[in-house]
């Protein structure tokens, strides 16, 4: 197993447990990051070392952690740090900010990002299976990119359920192609590592959903589409669903295969 640096996960009194007590935590969290960031904002914008200080004050334990601004098509990102010899060694968060300033109507996305840096620290498993392939460089396939960013990280358009079993349909055709000819092991990294993509996309929806009708609730001002089920939108949960099926798939695929293995030495055996 590969090891993860301290810096980038909760010590195991804090990560231990099921994922849903794990979830849980990660909500807990988040609302303590999103109140006290809240605590010194006017009706225009909280100060970006106040959003820098409500996580610092907010984790248990001391973790690095970078915040910078963004501009441009995404409206937040997540990433991690990685030191000369690549290892990761921290996260950096970006956020939509102006100059030492964050407008409260992107404050949900801040809040986004948070959940991802929670849920990475929440799940130091899934931080040593990145290393695992970004050192195998599994990463670097020209087609891993396309296949997260124009397919699983895509805003679907459906009407009715026979539609949208349609696209789940058309996207673990997607996903399986992309799998053809990898070993098994290669396999599984690859589904576990897009399911938690998933998985977290999922949870910093939901979490920001939550957080922006509360602020809508108290009067500010926020952005009409924050206020929409965008999870359901590109349907997180089902998408994490099907590859754990895909996975599943896999194994007992595999498992039928050795369990034939068995069967034939026995049978060769004079
Ligand atoms: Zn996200």
């Amino acid at each position: 197993m590969y090891s993860v640096n301290p810096a980038v996960k909760f010590s195991y009194e804090m990560a231990k447990g099921s994922q849903k007590q794990r979830d849980l935590g990660l909500r807990i969290l988040t609302d303590e990051v999103f109140n006290r960031s809240m605590a010194s904002a006017n009706e225009e914008y909280i100060y970006l070392k106040d959003y820098k200080k409500a996580i610092k004050d907010t984790l248990p334990e001391k973790k690095r952690l970078m915040v910078t601004g963004i501009r441009g098509v995404y409206e937040g990102a997540r990433k991690f740090l990685y030191n000369k010899a690549d290892e990761i060694v921290g996260q950096m968060l970006q956020v939509p900010k102006y100059s030492e300033i964050i407008r409260v109507e992107d404050v949900p996305t801040c809040i986004h990002e948070v959940v991802h840096f929670l849920d990475t620290l929440l799940n130091p498993k899934t931080t040593a299976r990145a290393t695992k392939m970004y050192k195998k460089k599994m990463y670097d396939d020209k087609k891993f990119k396309p296949l997260l960013e124009n397919s699983l990280y895509h805003k679907e358009v459906f009407d009715t359920v026979q539609e949208k079993q349609e696209i789940i349909e058309h996207r673990k055709k997607q996903v399986e192609k992309f799998l053809e000819g990898k070993s098994v092991e290669d396999k599984i990294d690859i589904i576990q590592d897009l399911r938690f993509d998933m998985q977290t996309e999922y949870k910093a929806f939901s979490n920001e959903r939550r957080i922006v009708n509360r602020m809508y609730d108290l009067g500010y001002e926020v952005y009409p589409q924050d206020l929409k089920n965008r999870a359901g939108e590109y349907m997180f949960k089902e998408k994490a669903e099907m590859l754990k099926n895909i996975g599943l798939d896999i194994i007992s695929k595999e498992r039928k295969n050795y369990a034939e293995c068995i069967r034939q030495a026995k049978n060769n055996q004079p």
